[in-house]
């Protein structure tokens, strides 16, 4: 057996071993006899060094002109698109997701770097005429210092992403903790940053624990912003240890998502939604439709045609081109599944449709399968309803109207994404005005944002900010303004004005 590579930490520009001396495996979901590689345990030490890099490097960094910025930004992006295949491949080994959407993390990862490096010649600030003679007035956007990004493992490249480009676009310097789940991916994207030319010690790449590496960095006094995306457990906890040094927190977490299917809608192109929303990435996507609500007079029809397609729906390791689903990450991650399974099966009325089993035989022997799962009849109030599963698991649940249908949607604790099916324009501006989450989408599933404009939710989802769009600009940035009065006199605003 050929020996597993050793992958190390990004601190001042070095690639260096952690001080505990440890590491930890990664290892295929669809294949765990599969090791990708050994990866740094690192420690409360290695997160101060990497703090430290940042601090340095932000003080040259901030005054680096950001259309040269852009540039390092660009050529990363350069890099990516050459790499996207060999990338994809890496993802997909690593966290099961089949090749294909492997793909599309990488494209949202080039897409949000090029995008990002746009910014360079635009974080426009606002001019406006003063109320007092010879006097001018403007806003700038100002770094904020050393952000400290940690990161979930279902989009491994696309989210660090998110977070990274606007981050380095303002003049920020980086500590970046990638998922225990995704190393690869996260050390594949800084190594494009590190032959793009990034200057040493402006991003720094930690891989370790949440406990051992996310919690020092989050608490680390020279850290100015925690960008943390994942649960909204883990979301709650960096939000209570970030309050009292009035840190700046931005916190993308859980969803609860779901397709409303009215009578008028088409269905076959609604199941195809509730497929891909369902059972795209394995359920393992913030924006999954883990919930269904189908109008009654379509939900004998919807339900038939939805579970026929879940059936048939092939399952197996992500880099076989004939598979549909992957693996779920990990074993615990899988555990949760077949939990929330005979939750659902204990629930009153609900009825298991079709799936409810982890597959173990042949093909599945060495991996974290499981199968497309669909409860029919379930109401709103119910666990696997209203709690995130991150799997395979969607539950359809029946509406007698436009208006309950909207109310059911918006009844849990979460608010990422929801979808409308219908035909009506009507119904859908009413939709679009009453759904409380931060993504709709209209006549198509709950996936599918494009990263210029701004992605989160509401309520447990998010913390008030958004990621991607214009709207990450205001994250990763503060705003100063600038008053000047040419005058040679003393002006005073408001008490001037006769
Ligand atoms: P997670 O909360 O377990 O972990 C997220 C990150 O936080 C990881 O890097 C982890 O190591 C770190 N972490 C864990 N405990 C920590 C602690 N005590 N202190 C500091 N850091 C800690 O989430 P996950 O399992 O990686 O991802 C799945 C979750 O992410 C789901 O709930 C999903 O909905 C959510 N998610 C949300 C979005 C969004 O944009 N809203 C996007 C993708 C995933």
């Amino acid at each position: 057996m050929p020996k597993a590579k050793v992958y190390k930490n990004f601190i001042n520009g070095e690639w260096v071993e952690s001080g505990s001396e440890e590491t930890f495996e990664n290892r295929n979901p669809a294949d765990k006899r599969d090791l990708i590689g050994l990866f740094q345990r690192s420690n409360q030490d290695d997160v101060n060094a990497a703090v430290e890099a940042a601090k340095n490097a932000f003080e040259s960094w901030r005054l680096y002109p950001a259309p040269r910025r852009a540039e390092i930004l660009f050529r990363v992006a350069e890099i990516l698109l050459k790499k996207k295949e060999e990338f994809a491949r890496d993802m997909t080994r690593e966290m099961g997701k089949v090749l294909k959407e492997a793909r599309g993390d990488v494209q949202e990862a080039i897409d949000m770097t090029y995008y990002m490096a746009g910014e360079g010649r635009r974080q426009f600030g606002q001019t406006t005429p003063s109320e007092l003679p010879s006097k001018f007035m403007m806003s700038v956007r100002m770094p904020l210092g050393v952000c400290a990004l940690i990161t979930p493992w279902n989009f491994p490249m696309a989210i660090p992403s998110w977070k990274l480009m606007p981050a380095l676009i303002l003049g920020n310097t980086v500590v970046f903790k990638p998922a225990t789940d995704t190393p690869l991916s996260a050390y594949n994207l800084v190594k494009a940053c590190e032959e793009g030319g990034l200057p040493r010690g402006v991003l720094n790449f930690v891989t370790g624990t949440g406990s051992e590496v996310g919690t020092p960095l989050m608490t680390h006094k020279d850290v100015k912003l925690v960008s943390f995306t994942g649960s909204t457990a883990v979301g709650k906890a960096v939000a209570e240890a970030t309050a009292s040094s009035f840190k700046h927190t931005n916190l993308e977490m859980g969803g609860k998502n779901a397709i409303l299917v009215m009578d008028d809608a088409k269905i076959d192109l609604a199941v195809e939604g509730a497929i891909w929303g369902g059972f795209g990435t394995t359920g393992q996507r913030c924006t999954a439709a883990s919930r269904v609500i189908v109008h009654k007079k379509v939900i004998k029809e919807f339900t038939q045609k939805f579970v026929a397609r879940a059936r048939a729906l092939k399952v197996g390791d992500g880099r076989d081109p004939k598979t549909e689903m992957g693996p779920s990450i990990n074993e615990g991650q899988l555990e949760t599944v077949m939990k929330y399974v005979e939750v659902g099966k204990k629930e009153d009325e609900a009825r298991l449709l079709t799936g409810g089993r982890r597959l173990t035989k042949g093909e599945y022997a060495h991996g974290n399968f499981h199968e497309p799962t669909i409860f029919g009849d379930v109401h709103p109030e119910m666990r696997i309803a209203q709690e995130e599963i991150f799997g395979p698991v969607v539950a359809v649940i029946q509406t007698g109207s436009l208006e309950e249908g909207i109310k059911i949607i918006n009844e849990t604790a979460y608010g990422l994404s929801a979808s409308i099916y219908t035909q009506d324009i009507n119904r859908a501006f009413v939709a679009m005005r009453d759904v409380y989450t931060g993504i709709f989408y209209v006549n198509a599933s709950t996936i599918g944002a494009e990263v210029h404009l701004p992605f989160g939710g509401t309520k447990q989802t998010g913390n008030g900010h958004r990621e991607a769009g214009q709207a990450a600009l205001d994250v990763f940035s503060e705003w100063k303004v600038l008053y000047i009065d040419y005058s040679g006199k003393l002006q005073k605003a408001q008490i001037d004005v006769e």
